[in-house]
């Protein structure tokens, strides 16, 4: 095959719902020409479906298990240290560097803090201009001023909730959008590079913030789609791929909660005395109806006050902490670690709980029956679960080892699941199994969301690319197979994803 550069654009939530209306109106000119002349299909992300699981499954070509994530952090090292990760699995650019190809790996999600690459890096996602963000640190100079938007972000996101304030956020994210891309544009298209890889991350922000608002995405894609169109002139006989870390959707509108159904089913048990877990359930129910982040503030301090009582009878400062994964020092499983406590759980009865909202964990040192036998029980339960209208509550179900293989498999949620786009699973324990939420709908809170929505976006257009048009599903893990075998780079045995031979000429 004969080379050629190739340029991944990639756009943090892409999503089908919002792209291919904006397209069809030929309001976005250069996706229409990809979609009309390339290749195109629906990318699953990766379970969960979160950016940085997504990304590095993407760029490494492995699943989570292999890399050792379980959600935004690997089991044994600091949730900051990505790049430990790549030590015993290479990143595409890594790999293509083995063989001299050079790249520019630019505003990409878990590079910070950069390192060597055979080319040049600009770490991406949550970095300031002051922080050291480039490979090699030279390269600073043809891109400052890239991360400069950062303090005015975290300026804006502190201030009041108006709606003057949702407009201004909205200029900010368009305007960083342009910026960031102009900063890079020579980058993208200097003729060093063989692979480049630039990361639009506002995209994510944007649909977060004003999803359902039309006037405000197509503003926002259009400029996407205009910056697009430049690297595509600019770079007329490079293979340009398309792609998104997750899908995007509304915000659910119903909260599921699983360890009330595992309850119900008999799988999770309570301590205490009927009206010892009358309590437990009361407080939940009170908590669940506390709006989006609030709750877990009054969790938060709840917890802090049973603490301080307990080490007032005990008369010492020992913290007992009921919870059934050993937490790391991710500052999302801290921030997240008051769910899978839940308070007044019998863990030394339990049989399942949930993890996270992707995964339900078997204890196997509970199980009085067989283990295959208790966990296909709870998947046929869960396909059949239903809410009270009689609406489907779970998605997909799968055996941990149907989507996850490797080392650490073993230490995953036993099943994994992804619930229809309308339930939201939390760790709350209240009385009933369902809830509609309360979604205000005021200035910057949540209108989109991506958690449990896998579908995201593929395109792909240039002299290694057949029109071959909507080639339906395809998954995050495949892009790195196919990119290598464009350069003709052999692909290491122990990744996972596959070839798209259908696009390939
Ligand atoms: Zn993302």
């Amino acid at each position: 095959m004969e080379k050629h550069k190739t340029i991944v654009f990639g756009i943090d939530g892409g999503t089908w719902i919002s792209l291919k209306p904006l397209a069809e109106k030929g309001l976005l000119p250069a996706f229409k020409k990809i979609l009309d002349k390339g290749s195109h299909g629906t990318l699953m992300s990766s379970i969960p479906c979160r950016s940085s699981t997504a990304i590095i499954s993407f760029y490494t070509g492995k699943n989570p298990a292999k890399w050792g994530s379980l959600d935004f952090s690997c089991f044994d090292c600091d949730v900051t240290r990505y790049d430990k990760i790549r030590i015993n699995n290479p990143a595409i650019w890594e790999i293509l560097g083995n063989y001299g190809l050079k790249s520019a790996i630019l505003n990409l999600p878990t590079t910070h803090p950069p390192t060597p690459v055979e080319g040049v890096m600009l770490s991406g996602f949550s970095v300031s201009e002051k922080d050291e963000y480039t490979y090699p640190k030279e390269f600073k100079e043809r891109v400052r001023g890239f991360h400069l938007g950062r303090e005015t972000f975290l300026k804006l996101i502190s201030g009041e909730k108006t709606m003057e304030g949702e407009k201004e956020l909205f200029n900010f994210f368009l305007e960083s959008a342009k910026q960031k891309y102009q900063i890079i544009r020579n980058v993208i298209k200097d003729a060093a590079f063989d692979f480049v890889l630039f990361w639009v991350d506002e995209s994510d922000a944007i649909q977060h913030d004003f999803w359902g608002e039309e006037e405000y995405l197509s503003r926002f894609f259009k400029e996407i789609d205009k910056n697009l169109n430049d690297v595509m002139e600019n770079n007329p006989d490079a293979n340009i791929i398309i792609m998104s870390d997750h899908g995007f959707d509304a915000v659910p509108i119903y909260e599921f909660y699983p360890k009330s159904w595992l309850k119900k089913e008999g799988y999770l048990k309570l301590k205490g005395n009927i009206i010892q877990q009358w309590i437990v359930q009361a407080i939940n129910n009170f908590l669940i109806k506390i709006p989006g982040a609030y709750r877990y503030r009054y969790l938060g301090f709840l917890y802090y006050l049973l603490d301080s009582i307990k080490s007032i009878i005990n008369k010492k400062n020992k913290k007992e902490v009921n919870q059934p994964f050993k937490i790391d020092r991710s500052w999302r499983l801290k921030k997240h670690s008051s769910e899978s406590k839940a308070m007044g759980v019998d863990w030394s009865k339990t049989v399942a709980s949930n993890h996270d909202f992707w995964g339900i964990k078997i204890f196997k040192e509970n199980l009085k029956r067989d283990y295959e036998e208790v966990r296909s029980e709870i998947m046929k339960k869960m396909r059949e679960l239903k809410d009270k209208n009689g609406e489907k509550i779970i998605k997909y179900v799968w055996k941990r080892e149907e989507i996850f293989s490797g080392e650490g498999v073993e230490k995953f949620p036993d099943i994994a699941y992804l619930p229809n786009s309308k339930f939201l699973p939390t760790g709350f324990l209240p009385f009933s199994l369902t809830r509609k939420r309360s979604i205000t709908r005021v200035a910057k809170v949540a209108r989109g969301g991506h958690m449990i929505i896998r579908e995201g976006i593929f395109l792909a257009f240039g002299p290694n690319i057949k029109n071959a048009g909507d080639i339906g599903e395809l998954n995050v893990l495949d892009l790195t197979p196919t990119i290598l075998s464009m350069f003709n780079v052999s692909i290491p045995e122990d990744m996972d994803g596959k070839v798209i031979k259908e696009i390939i000429i």
